[in-house]
């Protein structure tokens, strides 16, 4: 964490995926860690270890409900906001509260972390680029997002969340940053969400066929949950502002993913081609330069060795 250390932080969206792992980072370097989560797309599974810890505290709560704040005890110098359904197939299930959290939760969240002096930090997406007519993207690009497409509920929350963080900033001078994460993949990825790792894994593993969408030449650059959440936390521990890219170098196709994965886990399974889902991005590979020149950070596990891990988990949580 370069050194730098934080007493205690408040992780919104802490029994998802990401959030999960980050509380798990923060605990294991002394943190004291409360989770504000209402569940929408997380489960208790997810941070039940954690639960077992001396420093965290699990609230069951809406990042959108101003009594949830006024609830919170305590003083904070981190406050990470990472609460939104992120996968289409939660976004499209909950649009307006995909909408209400990335507005009116950001809010929220900005204004406790104006209040306790805390370091803030928005969980921002590459989705914000849309489908690119720049490659690869940098933190400069300005995107190319249909704002009335189905997935404009989760990138203009996102957008709209950076407006504000950035307006929050400039009028109160709180301490911000922006982090804009491209496609994460590990343990705790839930099955039905949607989303082409945990599929195919879980395809791959019940000998089912692997559904790519189109001709599976579409793109997109995996990024390790560890490396996504180093990231995250160098960028706290800095003093940038960021936007700043998070993300996995290499960029691979969706068919060469799928095939991977049959190959790892040893898998029958075969390829079957589906429809591709409107407005999906054709190519997707972050820009990490500023990252690497502002917070010496870069991924370390490369996509086999991650799927590995990921794969390993799946079987375990399969097994169980
Ligand atoms: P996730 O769905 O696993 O986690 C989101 C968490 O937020 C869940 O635990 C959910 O219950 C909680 N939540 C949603 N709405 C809430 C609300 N109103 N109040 C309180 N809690 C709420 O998703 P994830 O993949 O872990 O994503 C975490 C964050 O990172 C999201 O903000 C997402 O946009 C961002 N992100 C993730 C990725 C990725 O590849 N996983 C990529 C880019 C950005």
């Amino acid at each position: 964490m370069s050194g730098q250390t934080w007493r205690r932080a408040l992780v919104t969206g802490g029994a998802g995926f990401v959030g999960s792992h980050l509380c798990g980072r923060l605990l294991a370097a002394g943190c004291d860690v409360v989770c504000l989560d209402n569940l929408a797309t997380g489960s208790r599974g997810n941070v039940a270890e954690l639960q077992q810890r001396a420093g965290f505290r699990f609230v069951r709560a809406d990042a959108t409900d101003p009594a949830a704040w006024r609830a919170l005890p305590g003083r904070f110098d981190l406050v990470l906001h990472f609460a939104c359904p992120a996968s289409p197939v939660d976004y499209l299930r909950l649009p307006l509260e995909t909408l209400e959290v990335g507005s009116t939760g950001t809010r929220h969240a900005l204004e406790r972390a104006r209040a306790d002096g805390a370091r803030f930090v928005l969980a921002s997406t590459s989705e914000v680029y849309g489908d690119p007519l720049e490659h690869p993207q940098r933190e400069t690009y300005w995107g190319n997002v249909n704002p009335v497409g189905p997935r404009s509920v989760y990138d203009e929350s996102k957008r709209f969340a950076e407006a504000l963080v950035t307006a929050h900033r400039q009028a109160h001078g709180t301490d911000t940053a922006v982090v804009r994460i491209f496609n994460t993949y590990g343990p705790r990825m839930r099955t039905g969400d949607g989303r082409a790792v945990p599929a195919f894994i879980s395809q791959a593993l019940n000998g089912m066929p692997l559904t790519v969408a189109g001709d599976g030449s579409q793109t997109r650059s995996l990024c390790y949950v560890d490396d996504t959440v180093d990231g995250v936390l160098a960028l706290a521990a800095s003093g940038e502002p960021g936007p700043v890219n998070i993300g996995g170098g290499e960029e691979i196709t969706m068919l060469d993913l799928a095939r991977r994965i049959v190959e790892i886990t040893g898998s029958s399974s075969r390829i079957r081609f589906v429809d591709r889902p409107v407005d999906d991005p054709g190519r997707r590979r972050p820009d990490t330069r500023l990252a690497r020149e502002r917070l010496g950070w870069q991924p370390s596990v490369d996509w086999t060795e991650g799927l590995k891990r990921t794969i390993g988990w799946f079987s375990r949580s399969v097994a169980a």
